[in-house]
This record gives C-alpha cells, structure tokens and sequence, in this order.
C-alpha cells in the first residue's frame, strides 16, 4: 500500500483515495491435521451433531469446526455460533442431551452509517445448490414516515416456495436494520413461515416502528405472492420486453420525469381506468417506485382479463440492481 493506493500482485498500480481491505476468514487447521482429525467436505473440521470430531475423545467448536446447514455442511466464521457450540459441546461432554440447530449465519456490518445485515441464505448461495425460490424485495421506511429522520429500508426475503419457509434475508439502511434482521432471523430459527410474518405483533410507537412494520410488509407481499399475484425480477424486465412485454409506469408524471426504465410508458395509476382500452390485448408489466401502487395497477388489469406482471421491488430495486450490475461491468472490463 503507498500514499497514492495500492500495487496488486500482479504488479498493477491502482490510486486510490482510500483503501478498503476485506480479507475473509480461512481456518486455521494445522491443529486438527496433526491431530489426524477428518476435515468435512466444506473444508473445515468434520463434527457430527454433538461437535464431536472423527476423533471420540475430541471435539470442535468455533471458526475451524464445520456448521451444521440445511443443506448440508457450512463454514460460518461467527463468535455467536463459537459461544453456543461451546456450550453444547461441554454439555455433551457431561452427557448432558443437547440440540444442535442449523446455523443461520446471521450477521451485521457497519460503514458509514449504513448497515448491512443478514441471515441465512443468498440468492447466488441457493441458485448455486439449483434450489427454487420465491423473492421479494421491499423498500419501507424503518419508522413512520411523519416522525423526523425516517430512511429506507432495502430489504430481501428468500423463500422456499413449496414450503414457505424463509430461506433468507438481507437487510441495508441506515437505521432499524437490527431489530429487522433479528426479527427474521429468530422466525426462521423458529420454523415460521414468510406468511407468518404477517402476525408477528411488534413494539410500534412512531419513532421506532410502523404499524405495519417492515417485517410484517414482508409477509403481506408473501401473501399475495402465494394468492398467485404474478412478479418478475428487475433482471427480468429486457427479457420480457424483448419478448413483446410492455412495461407500463404508474407513478406520477413527475416521478416518471426523474428517471425512468427505457422503454417504460407513463400510465399513472389515477388515471389507469379510462386508458384501459389502450392495453387490452397486451402483455404488461406494471411498477412504481416500490411495488405497491403498482400492485393496485396490477388488481385493476387483471380484473379487466389484461395479462400482467408487477415488478417486485418497483423501480428502486430495478434502479439499484442496474446500477450495481453495470458498476461490476466496469469494474470487471478495467481489470
Ligand atoms: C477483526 C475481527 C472482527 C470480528 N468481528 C466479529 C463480529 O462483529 N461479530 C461476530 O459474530 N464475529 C466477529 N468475528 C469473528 C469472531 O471473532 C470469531 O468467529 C470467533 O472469535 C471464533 O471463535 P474461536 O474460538 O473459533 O476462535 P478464536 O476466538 O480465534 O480463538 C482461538 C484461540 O485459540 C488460540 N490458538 C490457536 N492455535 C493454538 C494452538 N496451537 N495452541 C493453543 N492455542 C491456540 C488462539 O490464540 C485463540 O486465542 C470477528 C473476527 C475478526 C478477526
């Protein structure tokens, strides 16, 4: 690293006005391989449910010991997991019965302000395993709107979509994003289901919450997600176009003049009745700036026989998932 930004392995010189290291965590296996202890096939120390390891008289817990997923074997580098597992494993060695849960891998960063969190799994983690899955993404503000300093959520549910289960989430704001992602996180260890969400009672005064808390938006949208309202994802919407889909706006003229999907056609959702003659026989896919005037959009078409799509996650999530996948394009062509 120098005063102008950092000189890559490969000799490349990158400037820079800061540098930030993200270094990932590798286990430390020195200990187990003399040990002759079996390493699992997620590369950390094999332990069965008990945290015994292939030794009987050892066993492992923390960032070297594999975790126990549904889906098989995980390495989750989390003090959280370290301390429970610690636990659980003097318990066993007492012969005390213990029960040794899936770990979820729930975590939280900070930067600048802003918060990123989640728990179990990604969309790319479960894609890569050829799981289906139902999505949605929302964009609420993490208190009530006429209190001072409410800011938007960004916020991701993962669910199983023959099981509604949550799969995961992921949480970004500058504040609430905590108590969202706990929330989530402590469904999920409890079995519930994304519609279950829907009930969870949730302290709500008008600086902390909404009376419909972010959580609870998820599981509304679950709801009428799984009541057969017809999505697609932001990275779906060219596809879609290409194949002779309309793509209408129904936000405001004004909004609609900030910045727009190309190709979109301002329909506001005022005025959305006396221009329905306009679209029967099309294909559309309807948005607004989160999904949700656009899911009204999506009721009135559907009871008039026009086929439609809503845009999960509206413009925002659309905008947002542009933005980063042409940032990552740039990214990957200066390299
Ligand atoms: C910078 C940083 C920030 C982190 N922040 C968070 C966070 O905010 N939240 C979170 O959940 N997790 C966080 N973690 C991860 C968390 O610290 C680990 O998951 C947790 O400490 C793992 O516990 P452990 O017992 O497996 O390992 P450790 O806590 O690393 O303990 C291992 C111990 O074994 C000792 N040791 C190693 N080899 C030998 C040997 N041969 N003989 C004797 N002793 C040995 C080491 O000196 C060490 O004391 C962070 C990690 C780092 C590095």
């Amino acid at each position: 690293m120098t005063d102008q930004g950092v000189t890559l392995a490969t000799g490349d010189a990158v400037t820079a006005d800061m540098v930030v290291m993200a270094v990932g965590a590798k286990p430390n296996l020195e200990l187990a391989h003399n040990a002759g202890l079996e390493i699992g096939p997620a590369g950390g120390i094999a332990v069965d449910d008990t945290h015994r390891t292939s030794d009987p008289h050892i066993w492992a817990v923390g960032d070297a010991a594999e975790k126990k997923r549904d889906s098989g074997a995980g390495m989750i580098p989390l003090a959280g997991l370290a301390n429970r597992h610690g636990r659980y494993a003097a318990d066993a060695i007492m012969g005390i019965p213990i029960r040794n849960q899936v770990a979820h891998g729930t975590s939280i960063v900070g930067f600048f302000g802003v918060a990123a969190a989640s728990t179990g799994y990604s969309e790319r983690v479960l894609r890569d395993q050829g799981r289906s899955m139902r999505i949605i993404h929302a964009h609420p503000i993490d208190h009530a709107g006429y209190y001072p300093d409410a800011a938007q959520l960004a916020m991701k549910l993962i669910v199983d979509p023959d099981t509604d289960l949550i799969l995961g989430a992921q949480v970004v704001g500058d504040d609430g994003v905590d108590k969202r992602i706990d929330v989530i996180a402590t469904a999920m260890q409890a079995g519930m289901t994304a519609t279950d969400l829907i009930d969870l009672e949730l302290a709500y005064a008008p600086q902390f919450g909404s009376a419909k808390d972010p959580v609870n938006m998820l599981g509304y949208i679950n709801d009428n997600r799984v009541a057969g309202q017809q999505t697609l994802q932001w990275h779906e919407v060219a596809d879609h176009q290409a194949d002779g889909w309309r793509v209408l706006d129904v936000r405001t003229a004004f909004e609609h003049s900030r910045g727009q999907i190309p190709g979109a056609e301002l329909y506001e959702l005022d005025s959305l009745r006396e221009r329905l003659d306009e679209l029967r026989g099309s294909r559309v896919i309807v948005h607004c700036r989160v999904g949700q005037r656009s899911h009204t959009a999506a009721s009135i078409l559907r009871q008039e026989g026009i086929e439609v799509k809503n845009l999960d996650g509206g413009y925002l999530t659309w905008q947002l998932g542009t933005r980063a996948t042409e940032h990552l394009t740039q990214e990957a062509h200066s390299r």
